[in-house]
């Protein structure tokens, strides 16, 4: 089984409720099984036009599918949760975006793992850091928790995160 990240991401509609609903999406796929989740966050937008805040989740699962066919299934999950598809970087009911795949290092036309973006990106390594800080990329070769803080020094204030308790 391997030992897979997901980050979501939702800034349409009841927020809450869709992360939710494809958490559990997710963890009713077959030959997967949901081990952590983290906190809620909610974030500013960080690029496309002006939209509402997002709720950001990171969840651990594990699972034996390979790579292609889990994204497609989560593709189909965000489609079944009204995702449209639209501008890029726009807004959107639900996003599902593979963080890493175990160790695995791939760069396919649909998939690139790990995701090229997760080090730039606070509303990533905040809650992520939350479920697996040890976790370590395997080309920065660093912890996530490392990653975090670099990149907290490194853009200051200007990426907005805000735990949601409870
Ligand atoms: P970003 O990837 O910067 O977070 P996005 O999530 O808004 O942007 P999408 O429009 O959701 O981008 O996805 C565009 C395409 O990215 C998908 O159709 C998929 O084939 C491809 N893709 C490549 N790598 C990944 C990955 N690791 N996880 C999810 N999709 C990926
Ligand atoms: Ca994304
Ligand atoms: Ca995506």
């Amino acid at each position: 089984m391997a030992r897979i990240f997901l980050s979501l991401g939702s800034n349409v509609g009841n927020r809450a409720e869709t992360v939710r609903k494809a958490v559990i999406a997710i963890s009713q796929l077959t030959r997967c099984v949901l081990i952590k989740e983290s906190p809620l966050y909610e974030t500013k937008p960080v690029a496309g036009p002006l939209q509402e805040d997002f709720l950001n989740q990171v969840i651990e699962i594990c699972c034996d599918v390979a790579p292609l066919s889990l994204l497609d299934s989560f593709q189909s999950i965000e489609k079944s949760l009204g995702r449209l598809r639209a501008e890029r970087f726009g807004p959107r009911a639900i996003d599902i975006d593979i963080l890493f795949y175990d160790n695995l290092i791939l760069h396919d036309t649909y998939l690139t793992v790990p995701h090229p973006r997760l080090t730039d990106r606070l509303f990533v390594l905040c809650p992520f850091s939350d479920i697996a800080h040890d976790f370590i990329h395997p080309v920065r070769k660093k912890t996530i928790g490392t990653l975090m803080h670099e990149l907290k020094e490194r853009v200051g204030g200007d990426q907005k995160v805000l735990r949601i308790e409870g």
